[in-house]
């Protein structure tokens, strides 16, 4: 049987909340921490609904019991059974059934004003869900979003504050133009050596909303694949994230009937929305656009398809002769780029990059699987060895080191004349 605990402690503005994973000695536990900003906020939550979705995947590869130290609500444990029989037909190999209890089954009536806080990063998929809602565009079916969250630890990491500072400026006046505040969030509890990123990043950015749930109703989680092409399983996705709810805390899947391109066409409406978009995730400053990678540029080419020429999000605008030579790595990178020229043709759009995009699409292979195995083990290699350099008290001081050497060669290439 393993056993989850919840340590908390205040120590000036912020609050201190550790879920600690216990598999049957002190020797061999988990810790998984919060840090949370802001005032108004009790030092213990009300129920360790949010812990237990962030564990349980974890505790399904071990295949012990589940012992829950703390209140649940009922719904969660409802959710938490229902989310076993997904990743149990999904992942059999990997996921087996096991037994939760809990000391204590509360009910939770959801907090006033049915407030809704969205799970915010500056991409594509969040800020598109902060403009439909906090501009009402979807009727009487709007949220009432007053927040937004930005955690500190998934794409940027913890030990780089700068760089998430520089992330938050970033959204600042878009969000300010909403009327919408920020609440920041650091965790720890990406770590590949406790479960897969692929698998889990919808219960672990689950848990974070949880942690709010003292404040508002609903914890929102913006789409990243539309119902007309879901690709199962995935951590995150419109079958499961509704079960990462529990009484009085209900999250939301929001979007997944809108394509990128789509959302790209309302997100593109609103030039502040726009510019701060963030949506590189290969590029070495991780609060701007390399313009070069594939997500940099299949994002150009989304906001190219509804009329965006030049998009202010972009410092190096990408290059459209490369458009030729993209590959889409998998089934799921093809659809979007299918949706682009779709949407682009149904919009009378014609442009020699779309005539290069339409052959690039013909000449798709499938990825073989032992480059999807190679890929997965580079990945998983790169973020055990971070860890490790954490543990000996390293990686800190060596990430500063690399984060300054990226700044200083991107102002020496800012200062360089255009070729
Ligand atoms: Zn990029």
């Amino acid at each position: 049987m393993m056993h989850l605990d919840l340590a908390t402690r205040t120590e000036g503005d912020f609050i201190y909340r550790t879920a600690i994973l216990n598999k049957g000695s002190k020797l061999n536990s988990i810790k998984l921490n919060y840090r949370l900003s802001g005032t108004n906020m009790p030092e213990r939550p009300s129920s360790m609904d949010g812990f237990a979705f962030a564990v349980i995947l974890n505790a399904m590869k071990n295949g012990a019991g589940l012992h829950i130290h703390g209140p649940m609500t009922q719904l969660a444990l409802y959710n938490l059974e229902e989310l076993q029989q997904a990743w149990t037909l999904w992942k059999p190999d990997v996921y087996r059934h096991i037994d939760i209890v809990a000391d204590e089954i509360i009910d939770k009536t959801p907090a006033p004003e049915n407030k809704t806080l969205l799970a915010f990063s500056g991409g594509l998929d969040s800020t598109f869900s902060a403009v439909r809602h906090g501009m009402k565009l979807a009727g009487s079916g709007s949220h009432n979003i007053r927040s937004v969250m930005m955690v500190q630890g998934f794409d940027i990491g913890r030990d780089n504050d700068k760089f998430f500072m520089k992330a938050v400026e970033r959204s600042q006046k878009f969000l300010e133009s909403l009327s919408l505040d920020m609440r920041l969030i650091m965790t720890d509890s990406e770590n590949p050596a406790f479960q897969d990123w692929d698998d889990s990043h919808g219960a672990e950015l689950a848990c974070c909303l949880h942690q709010f749930s003292n404040e508002f109703s609903f914890g929102m989680i913006g789409s990243t694949k539309p119902y007309n092409c879901l690709t199962l399983p995935n951590g995150s996705n419109p079958a499961t994230d509704h079960l990462l709810s529990g009484s009085g805390f209900t999250i939301v899947h929001d979007g997944a009937g809108y394509t990128r391109t789509a959302k790209a066409e309302v997100v593109a409406r609103h030039p502040l929305a726009t510019a701060q978009l963030r949506v590189c995730y290969e590029g070495k400053l991780q609060y701007r656009n390399c313009g070069r990678c594939e997500k940099c540029m299949r994002t150009y080419l989304n906001l190219r398809a509804v009329g965006v020429d030049s998009p202010a999000c972009f410092d190096v605008q990408p290059d459209l002769s490369q458009v030729a030579s993209i590959r889409a790595r998998n089934q799921c990178q093809l659809g979007e780029l299918v949706s682009i020229v779709d949407f682009a043709r149904n919009n009378n759009v014609s442009a020699q990059w779309l005539d290069d995009l339409q052959n690039a699409i013909e000449a798709y292979a499938p990825p073989q699987p032992r480059n999807v195995a190679r890929t997965k083990l580079r990945i998983s290699t790169k973020r055990m060895l971070s860890k490790g350099l954490g543990y000996v008290g390293l990686r800190r001081p060596l990430k500063a080191l690399i984060h300054r050497a990226y700044e200083a060669n991107a102002e020496v290439q800012s200062r360089l004349p255009p070729s």
